[in-house]
């Protein structure tokens, strides 16, 4: 739990440390939850799988161990039947009523009816014998004869299919005491029918069971006095069990064998030898030697060998050099008390070709749902943000202003779009888009309006700071700002400028004797008769103060300004406003006029002290009248001086 709880904490911090896009964010955890998905199912596919195949490897070696103890049970019933019914007949008196031929055929008769034995004996204690052996090449049946201890050597003949002793075939050179061979001595020491430890086959030839080992069955048979008769033995030749068991299904790998309670192996499916030549004993009959499964040549067998020896019977896994096996040990006992050990050695990866090609259509298919998942995904990722984009793409266009876009796009495609929040937000993003769009139109014509008013009211205001309140004409301000900017304009271009300053004469006693009001309403007609007769739209009449006004005239010559001045005092006085103060008996005014050719070394104070001057020279003259001043400039660079010359006209 800490571990993945730590894991998801730092996938958060990474997660924080990038911008995604929205699709990716949409994308990226349904794309992690299918390949977990996806892990996840194969994993347990895989895992199941296996796990199924053990389970079908443990079953399949159950049931090999369960075919082995059947035939086991068959096999091994066989010398005990035989055995028994040897001794019935021998007992019912049938088996000592005919002659040694007679006895074999009945003998070969039992043997026939039991298709696994491959020894059927019958040893007698004065040295004599009757035995059947089965070829365990091709299950042909001879049969052996002792006739007497004095001549101790086996005849060998040929049986029909009916039992009849067939043709004599050869005399076994190597004697042959029934009393001396294993099954016989171990029959006398139980003193009862019992299992006799494995014992080596005496060669034979004929028997085809050279160098074989024989697991029997024997029983002591006591005639009407309770004496030793003789010992009745029926065994099994170890080679058939293996054989038997190199037939099993066991498939690549696998190996199955049998041991007695020696722990020596009786059956082995493999080609390792059941038997060994013992170290220092010269070859004959006794030197082979039954190896413990502990020192099979197999270390397959020899690790199979160790767990059975700890684990003892049941299933469990054994892992020999990387590769695991399912060993199954039963145990097999008959009630003759014969204890056998089985065991059956599968390897695990029996199954897995076919696992394999389950894995491989079950990956497939997995594949195949894992593309359509994430085309999936990407469907979802892409219409989900589809709307999420168009209204961030839409809102950094609003942004800049550009509405076009959204009247454009307006509610197209979305009206079936297939979720209702994002719908819903959509048209409200529109709408709001929209009551904005309104809001800044108005506010942009108002904006325009009072921008509009704000000019008028602007322009009115500079009007009116230009403009004289009592006689409505330019008052000194805009005298001033007109003569800078005619004396730069003079200057550059060289022409003259004229100034004209006109006093109203006599006017404090004008007002003294018709009042103040009169006086204003005097200072009103008086301008307007000076604007009348300024024609020329580059001259300005101005109020330059109290009861006095200014004309400039730029680009005039002289003769032309003082007819002008000329003109404005006769029409003045013509116009007749009435003084009676006056010794003219009319309003009249004195005018000084100034000509000069502006330059960079002097300024405009020079031009209106010339006309200031000429003014003061026509008061003095007698007033109602014009007069001139020249100005004569002289002197170097910086120091001018200046000169006035008055001129009545
Ligand atoms: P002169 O012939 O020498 O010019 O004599 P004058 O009386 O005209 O000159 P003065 O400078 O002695 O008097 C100017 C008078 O102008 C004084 C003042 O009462 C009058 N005045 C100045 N401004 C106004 C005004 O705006 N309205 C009225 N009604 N009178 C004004
Ligand atoms: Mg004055
Ligand atoms: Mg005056």
């Amino acid at each position: 739990m800490a571990p993945l709880l730590s894991l998801l904490i730092a996938l958060n911090t990474h997660l924080k440390k990038y911008t995604y896009s929205l699709r990716q964010f949409l994308a990226l955890p349904f794309l992690a939850l299918f390949f977990l998905m996806v892990a996840v199912l194969v994993g347990m596919f895989f895992y199941n799988s296996v796990s199924m195949g053990r389970q079908m490897e443990q079953q399949l070696a159950l049931v090999l161990n369960g075919r082995v103890n059947l035939y086991l049970g068959q096999i091994f019933s066989e010398p005990v039947t035989a055995v028994n019914t040897i001794n019935r007949l021998y007992r019912s008196g049938k088996l000592r009523s005919g002659g040694v031929e007679d006895q074999a055929r009945q003998i070969a008769t039992v043997m026939s009816t039991l298709p696994e034995l491959t020894v059927l004996n019958f040893g007698l204690e004065d040295g004599r014998h009757i035995g059947v052996n089965r070829s365990l090449n091709n299950g042909a049946l001879h049969t052996s004869v002792v006739m007497s201890s004095a001549k101790p050597y086996r005849d060998v003949y040929s049986v029909t299919e009916d039992g009849q002793r067939d043709l004599f075939i050869f005399t076994d050179p190597n004697p042959f005491i029934p009393s001396m061979r294993p099954w016989y001595q171990s029959a006398v020491q139980h003193g009862k029918a019992s299992w006799y430890p494995i014992y080596r086959y005496v060669a034979s030839e004929i028997a085809d069971v050279i160098g074989n080992f024989g697991i029997g069955y024997s029983m002591p048979v006591y005639d009407e006095k309770g004496k030793l008769f003789g010992v009745i033995n029926s065994d099994i030749a170890l080679g058939q069990i293996s054989r038997y068991l190199r037939l099993l299904p066991l498939g690549e790998g696998g190996v199955a064998f049998i041991a007695n309670d020696q722990n020596q192996l009786i059956g082995i499916s493999n080609d390792t030898p059941l038997f060994r030549k013992q170290e220092n004993v010269k070859e004959g009959a006794t030197n082979l030697q039954l190896i413990h499964f502990n020192n099979n040549d197999s270390p397959l067998i020899r690790a199979a060998g160790d767990r059975l020896l700890q684990s003892g019977v049941g299933s469990s896994y054994l892992n020999l050099n990387g590769a695991n096996y399912v060993e199954d040990v039963r145990e097999f006992k008959t009630n003759s008390g014969l204890t056998l050990k089985v065991v059956v050695l599968l390897p695990e990866t029996q199954f897995f070709p076919a696992i394999q090609s389950d894995i491989k259509s079950m990956l497939i298919f997995v594949l195949f749902a894992l593309a359509i998942g994430v085309a999936l995904v990407f469907i979802v990722a892409f219409r989900l943000s589809k709307p999420m984009v168009q209204i961030t793409h839409w809102a950094e266009q609003l942004a800049q202003g550009n509405w076009e876009l959204l009247r454009k796009t307006n509610n197209k495609g979305m009206r079936d779009y297939p979720i209702k929040e994002i719908r819903q937000l959509r048209k409200s993003f529109a709408d709001m888009a929209a009551s904005l769009h309104e809001t800044v139109a108005t506010l942009e014509q108002r904006v325009a309006e009072r921008t509009a008013e704000l000019e008028l009211v602007n322009s009115n205001l500079s009007e009116l700071s230009n403009t004289d309140g009592l006689t409505g004409i330019p008052n000194r301000r805009k005298f001033d700002a007109v003569l800078a900017n005619e004396w730069s304009r003079a200057t550059r271009t060289g022409q003259p400028l004229v100034l004209a300053l006109i006093d109203i004469d006599w006017f404090k006693k004008y007002n003294d004797h018709y009042g103040h009001l009169a006086g204003d309403d005097c200072l009103r007609n008086v301008a307007n008769i000076l604007k009348a007769k300024i024609r020329r739209s580059s001259d300005l009449v101005a109020r330059y103060g109290g009861e006095e006004f200014a004309i400039i005239a730029p680009a005039i010559n002289k003769a032309n300004a003082v007819e002008m001045a000329n003109l404005i005092c006769s029409t003045l006085a013509e116009a007749c406003l009435p003084h009676a103060m006056s010794p003219f008996e009319v309003i009249t005014a004195s005018i000084g006029v100034a000509l000069i050719v502006p330059t960079v070394e002097i300024n405009p104070e020079t031009l209106i002290q010339a006309a200031d001057e000429a003014l003061y020279h026509a008061k003095d003259s007698g007033r109602n009248q014009v007069i001139c001043a020249e100005i004569e400039i002289a002197g170097e660079e910086q120091f001018f001086e200046t000169e006035f010359k008055f001129e009545q006209s």
